[in-house]
C-alpha cells in the first residue's frame, strides 16, 4: 500500500470487545473515514502515529501531553458486528490518557504494516502478540525517516 496514509475523523464507541480489559483500548473510527486504507490495504496490525484533539469544552479533561503526536498500533479488520462484511480500523495510542475520549476527533498517519490477523489459542497468546506490535512499532518509529511525520501538517502542532 502507499504509504503514508491519512486518516481522520471523531473516536466511535465500538463493541466492547475487550480492549480495555486486555490492557489495550483501542479507539474507532468511523467507517466512512477509513476508506483511504480500507481501500488499498490488507487487513492486519499497522503502525504509526495519532493525535486526539478534544473539543474547545473538553479541553480541560486532557493534559497538555494528551494533546501530542504519539505511536499508536491499528488493527484493520472484518467486524464480526456486522457478519464481517465491513472494515474497522481500532487504533491503540501508546499513552496513558488522563481521560476516555469517545467524539473527539482522531487524526493518524499509518506508516508500515506489521503482521497479518491471526487466530489465537488463548487470551495470553493474544496479549503477549499485541506487546510485540507495540515494540516493533516503537522500534520502527525510531527512523529518523519516519520521525517526519510526526511532525506533518495532517496533525496539529502547538505555536
Ligand atoms: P470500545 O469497544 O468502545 O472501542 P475499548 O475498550 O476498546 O472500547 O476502549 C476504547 C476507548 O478507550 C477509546 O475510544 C478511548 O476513548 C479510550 N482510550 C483510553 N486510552 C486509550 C488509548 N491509549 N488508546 C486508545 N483508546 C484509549
Ligand atoms: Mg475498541
Amino acid at each position: 500500500p502507499p504509504f503514508p496514509i491519512s486518516l481522520v475523523g471523531p473516536v466511535q464507541k465500538g463493541f466492547g470487545r475487550g480492549g480495555k480489559d486486555l490492557g489495550c483500548p483501542t479507539a474507532n473510527l468511523p467507517d466512512d473515514s477509513i476508506t483511504p486504507i480500507s481501500s488499498v490495504a490488507k487487513t492486519g496490525v499497522y503502525y504509526g502515529y495519532a493525535q486526539v484533539i478534544p473539543p474547545q469544552e473538553s479541553r480541560g479533561d486532557f493534559q497538555t501531553d494528551d494533546l501530542n503526536v504519539l505511536p499508536m498500533v491499528m488493527s484493520l479488520g472484518w467486524n464480526p458486528f456486522y457478519k464481517n462484511k465491513v472494515l474497522t480500523a481500532e487504533i491503540h495510542i501508546m499513552h496513558n490518557f488522563q481521560s476516555d475520549f469517545y467524539g473527539y476527533e482522531m487524526r493518524a498517519i499509518v506508516l508500515g504494516y506489521i503482521r497479518p490477523e491471526l487466530d489465537y489459542v488463548s487470551r495470553e497468546a493474544l496479549i503477549e502478540d499485541i506487546e510485540i506490535d507495540k515494540q516493533v512499532a516503537l522500534n520502527c518509529l525510531q527512523r529518523p525517516a519516519y520521525q517526519v511525520y510526526a511532525k506533518d501538517s495532517h496533525f496539529q502542532h502547538q505555536e
